[in-house]
């Protein structure tokens, strides 16, 4: 299992997710090819949800926020935090 994040520009916004996740799709995110214009990006895959946590942690602190779990793929993660 891979871990990866989505990296939000425009509202700057990271959040966390397991590769098998229907929003992630291994990194691919749900409908790549709908989107006219890039919103961001995805950042994996990690071998472990530690490291993919690490990373997703110092990009949000260049952008000033928090990273977040996605609800649907890491909500039994929470206690991590
Ligand atoms: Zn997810």
């Amino acid at each position: 299992m891979n871990y990866y994040f989505y990296a939000y520009l425009r509202n700057p916004k990271v959040t966390l997710h397991r590769g098998n996740c229907r929003f992630c799709n291994d990194g691919k995110g749900m409908q790549p090819k709908k989107l006219g214009y890039i919103t961001g990006h995805w950042k994996g895959g990690y071998p472990s949800f530690e490291l993919a946590l690490e990373a997703a942690h110092r990009i949000s602190q260049r952008l000033g926020i928090e990273p977040v779990y996605c609800q649907r793929c890491l909500s039994q993660k929470m206690e991590l935090s």
